[in-house]
C-alpha cells in the first residue's frame, strides 16, 4: 500500500493556515488546500507497515489510539497515491457517514498511532480523510442514496448532534422511517453551535443534514423532548427511541462573586457567537461580544481554545486561558509510548492568534481561581487568583497545593468558564425512566447500547460524557445496528 519508499522519500506537509493576523478579520475556515501532486506524495508516505495501528481504535491508558470509527487508511492512503480519487471516497464511506466534520476537527488519534511516526513523522491522514471528502463534493459524487425498500418501522432520534446524524444515516439506509427531534433551532448538536464557524463552516453541516433529509430522513427543530412533546409520546409513537441528546451539562466554579455579570459558560458564550453569525452576521447583537474586554478564559481544553479564538475574532482588549494542569511536555515521554497517544504540548489555533496578536500564547499553567471581585455595578472587574503545585496525598493521589505567596490578581470584564461537562442536562431521561450510570449519564453497554428501558437506545456523549466527534460517528453507527437487529431479528448494517 502507498509508496513502499515514499515515507523515505517525502516529508510530512500539512496544509498552510492563512497567517493568524489574517485569518482573524473573518469567521471563515482558513486552511489552504495542497495540491494534488502534494497530496498524492503524502498519500505514498504509508508505508505498508502490515500491522497498521492507525486504525484500530483501542482505548489504551484511558485515550484513544487509532481510529474510532476503524477507517480503512492504509488503503484509501494507497488509492490517493494512485490517483483513484472515487474508490478513495467509497472505501472512506464504508466506515464513516461524516468525514467532512472528522477531516476538519478530529484530533486524529490515528496520526499518533502510525507506523511512520515511530521515528519520523507520521502521515497526515486527518487531510488526506478531508481532501478526499472535499473532493467528493466538488465532483458531484456525493448523492442522496435513498433505500429501495422500507420496512414499515419507526424510529425517533433524539439529538441531531454527530451521533444522532450518524444513527438515523445508517437507520435510514436500513429501510426504517427515521424522525430526528433537534431542541435547537438548527441541526447539527455540538458541530453547529459548539465548534466554532472558522473550525467547521455550517454550511458544510447544513449540506449533510440536506443530503440525509433527501435520503428520506425527517427533522423536527425547535421541539425539546420531555419538554415540548412528552417522551412517552415519543415512545408511543414508534417501534424504537434512540436517545442521541449529547452530554451539555457545563462545569460551574461556585466561588465567590460567581454571580457577578460578565460571568458565563463557555457553550453559552460559543453557541449565541454562531447562532448570531448565522442569523445576521452579528448586526442583532444577539451575542456575548468580548470586544474591548479583558477575558479570562477559565480551563485549557478545546473549548477554551474556541473561547480564546473566538474572543480574539470579536477584537478584546486582551486574552488569558488558565490551565491548572502543568505544561505539557514538547516530545512524548518514556511513560506515553507510541503508539499511545502523545501527550505533548499542542499550539492549537487560538492560542496560534492570540500569541500573534498579544506576543505570547495566553496559557498560564497551575494556575486556581479563588474569588472574582466586582465593580460597583455588580459586573466582574478582576480574578484573584494563586498557583498551585501537584503533589501525593496520603493515599498516593496527585492533589492541588498551594504555593503560599502566589497570589496574583487578573483585571477581566469576561469571564468564561470552559472547565469541561457534567453530564446530559434533560428531562428526557428520567421521564423514560432510564437509569444513569455513575457520571449520570444515560446507562447502556458500549457494544450493546440498549438502556433498562425496552426500546430506549442511547448512543454519543449521552451514554460515554463529553467526548470527541469520532466517537460519536462511532456509537451512532453501532447503536443503529443494534436497533436494527432489535426491530428486524438481525442486521446487515457494518
Ligand atoms: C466547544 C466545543 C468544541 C468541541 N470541539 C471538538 C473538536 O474540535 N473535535 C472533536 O472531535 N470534538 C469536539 N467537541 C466534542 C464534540 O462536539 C462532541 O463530543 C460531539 O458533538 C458529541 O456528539 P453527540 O451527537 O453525542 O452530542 P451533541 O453534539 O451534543 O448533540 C446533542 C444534540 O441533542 C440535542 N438535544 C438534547 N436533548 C434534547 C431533547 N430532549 N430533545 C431534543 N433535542 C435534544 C441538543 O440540542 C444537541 O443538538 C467539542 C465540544 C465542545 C463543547
Ligand atoms: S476520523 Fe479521526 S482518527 Fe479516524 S482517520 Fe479521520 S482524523 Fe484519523
Amino acid at each position: 500500500m502507498g509508496k513502499p519508499t515514499g515515507f523515505m522519500e517525502f516529508e510530512r506537509e500539512v496544509p498552510i493556515d492563512n497567517g493568524p493576523l489574517l485569518r482573524i478579520a473573518h469567521w471563515q475556515e482558513f486552511s489552504i488546500p495542497l495540491t494534488e501532486e502534494k497530496l498524492q506524495q503524502q498519500g505514498a508516505r504509508c508505508m505498508d507497515c502490515g500491522i497498521p495501528f492507525c486504525h484500530t481504535g483501542k482505548i489504551i491508558s484511558g485515550m484513544a489510539a487509532g481510529c474510532p470509527v476503524n477507517n480503512l487508511i492504509p488503503e484509501w492512503n494507497d488509492l490517493v497515491y494512485r490517483g483513484q480519487w472515487r474508490e478513495a471516497l467509497d472505501r472512506l464511506h464504508k466506515t464513516n457517514n461524516f468525514p467532512e466534520f472528522t477531516g476538519r476537527v478530529c484530533p486524529a488519534p490515528c496520526e499518533g498511532s502510525c507506523t511512520v511516526g515511530l521515528n519520523g513523522s507520521p502521515v497526515t491522514i486527518k487531510n488526506i480523510e478531508k481532501s478526499i471528502i472535499d473532493r467528493g463534493f466538488a465532483e458531484g459524487w456525493v448523492v442522496p442514496n435513498p433505500p429501495k425498500t422500507r420496512t414499515g418501522k419507526k424510529v425517533a432520534v433524539v439529538g441531531s448532534g454527530p451521533s444522532g446524524l450518524a444513527a438515523a444515516a445508517q437507520l435510514n439506509q436500513a429501510g426504517h422511517t427515521v424522525t430526528v427531534y433537534e431542541r435547537a433551532d438548527r441541526p447539527g448538536g455540538l458541530l453547529m453551535y459548539g465548534i466554532p464557524n472558522m473550525k467547521l463552516d455550517k454550511k458544510y453541516v447544513q449540506r449533510r443534514v440536506e443530503l440525509l433529509a433527501a435520503e428520506g430522513v425527517t427533522f423536527v427543530t425547535g421541539t425539546e423532548i420531555g419538554k415540548d412533546l412528552p417522551a412517552s409520546k415519543l415512545k408511543e409513537e414508534n417501534d424504537a427511541v434512540v436517545l442521541c441528546g449529547g452530554a451539555t451539562l457545563g462545569r460551574d466554579l461556585k466561588i465567590e462573586g460567581r454571580e457577578l455579570k460578565g460571568i458565563h459558560l463557555a457553550m453559552e458564550f460559543l453557541s449565541k457567537n454562531t447562532k448570531s453569525l448565522l442569523d445576521s452576521g452579528h448586526q442583532d447583537g444577539a451575542f456575548i461580544s468580548a470586544e474591548g474586554k479583558h477575558v479570562v478564559v477559565i480551563g485549557g481544553g478545546d473549548t477554551g481554545t474556541d473561547c480564546v479564538g473566538t474572543s480574539i475574532r470579536h477584537k478584546c482588549a486582551s486574552v488569558t486561558q488558565f490551565e491548572i494542569m502543568p505544561k505539557p511536555p514538547e516530545k512524548r515521554q518514556p511513560n506515553n509510548p507510541w503508539p499511545e497517544w502523545p501527550k505533548v504540548l499542542k499550539v492549537d489555533y487560538g492560542q496560534e492568534e492570540a500569541a500573534a496578536v498579544q506576543g505570547e500564547d495566553p496559557r498560564k499553567y497551575m494556575i486556581s481561581t479563588k474569588k472574582f471581585v466586582g465593580d460597583e455595578n455588580g459586573h466582574v472587574k478582576e480574578l484573584h487568583t494563586v498557583l498551585i503545585e501537584w503533589k501525593k496525598d496520603d493515599q498516593g493521589r496527585f492533589v492541588p497545593v498551594e504555593v503560599p505567596g502566589s497570589e496574583q490578581v487578573y483585571p477581566a470584564q469576561l469571564v468564561l468558564l470552559a472547565m469541561g461537562f457534567l453530564g446530559p442536562e434533560n428531562p428526557v431521561l428520567e421521564q423514560l425512566g432510564v437509569e444513569r450510570d455513575e457520571r449520570s449519564n444515560a446507562k447502556a453497554a458500549y457494544g450493546r447500547f440498549a438502556t433498562n428501558v425496552e426500546g430506549v437506545f442511547a448512543a454519543g456523549d449521552m451514554r460515554r460524557g463529553q467526548s470527541l466527534v469520532v466517537w460519536a460517528i462511532n456509537e451512532g453507527r453501532e447503536a443503529a445496528r443494534e436497533v436494527d437487529r432489535y426491530l428486524m431479528g438481525s442486521s446487515n448494517l457494518p
